[in-house]
């Protein structure tokens, strides 16, 4: 089993010809609220894909948290861990998409901000129980850390996906075996501006020194830079033509993990997850983007 932590969202996606300049008004076009958060993304990805996965969360006691509740049952999440926060709104994302397909976002963690240590102790268990925890950064530090922790202890591997960027600490570091950092938050976590090959394996080196086995940075379009034991290899990925990047990374950890818990090779699990991750950049939204597991077949199937 699967244990995905993380963030809930409610996406408020707006389609705008550019980004607007401080002081500027543009007409932006296709208002739509459609279901986000890195958590509950990767959540969704994982189910889509088939994997037998709990997900550990809090929604408000609003609409939008009702409404997301509902899409993960029908998506075949266990929602035992997902609690309803009263009196606080669901977590929200601003999001601009330009036509050219890159997104610019602001967000407010609103019910994240309960996913605390304290909130997740009677999910320690099912963390215990599971092959594999999947966290994100959009919630507090302190529940990571302490479900981190519970983890190492009992043999569940940890992936962290160390999104949106920021330093982390070496007590965190040292509890992860898979770290999956875009370029940017590659460059936080270690200083190192990922630019070639060299710069890449650089700064997985920097990962592994703090007792991270496995370093993936996520190169968009490019592919991953693997790292393994300070050796390192590009893993391409498929060329699509990308209309929305948004969830590009959400679904690539999401679809990594569920082929890693189907026993694939790291170099398998990846291919799996680049082949979902570009079914994701051709369509629109987060979670509306996010391909099943039979769409997944019949592209790698191509
Ligand atoms: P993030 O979205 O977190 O910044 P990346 O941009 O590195 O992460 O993308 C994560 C993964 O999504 C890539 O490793 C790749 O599999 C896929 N991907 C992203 N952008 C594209 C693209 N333009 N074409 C094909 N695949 C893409």
């Amino acid at each position: 089993k699967l244990v995905v932590l993380g963030s809930v969202n409610a996406d408020h996606v707006l389609q705008v010809p550019s980004f607007p300049r401080p002081g500027e008004t543009l007409h932006g076009r296709n208002y739509q609220v459609i279901p986000g958060g890195k958590g509950a993304n990767q959540a969704v990805a994982a189910a889509r894909l088939h994997a037998d996965i709990g997900f550990i969360a809090c929604v408000g006691d609003d609409a939008f948290g009702m409404f997301m509740r509902g899409n993960f049952v029908k998506d075949g999440i266990d929602t035992r861990g997902l609690k309803t926060e009263k009196g606080c709104p669901t977590g929200i994302a601003m999001i601009q998409v330009s036509d050219s397909g890159e997104n610019s976002i602001c967000l407010s963690p609103e019910a994240n901000e309960r996913l605390t240590a304290e909130a997740i102790e009677a999910d320690l268990d099912m963390i215990r129980d599971a092959e594999y925890l999947l966290m994100q950064l959009e919630t507090p530090m302190c529940g990571i850390e302490k479900a981190a922790k519970v983890a190492k202890s009992a043999n569940t591997k940890v992936i962290l996906n160390p999104a949106p960027a920021r330093e982390l600490s070496d007590a965190l570091l040292a509890c992860v075996d898979v770290i999956t950092p875009n370029e940017t938050e590659a460059e936080v976590l270690t200083g190192v501006t990922v630019t070639d090959n060299q710069s890449a394996q650089k700064a997985a080196d920097i990962l592994h020194t703090k007792g991270i086995d496995t370093v993936m940075i996520t190169l968009g379009a490019k592919g991953v830079w693997l790292s393994r034991m300070g050796k390192g290899d590009i893993i391409s990925g498929f060329r699509v033509e990308a209309t929305d990047t948004t969830a590009a990374g959400d679904t690539f950890n999401g679809a990594l993990v569920t082929g890693l818990l189907e026993g694939l090779s790291l170099e398998s699990a990846i291919k799996f997850a680049h082949a979902a991750a570009a079914i994701s950049v051709t369509r629109f939204g987060a979670q509306t983007s996010i391909p099943t597991r039979e769409e997944v077949d019949a592209f790698l199937a191509q």
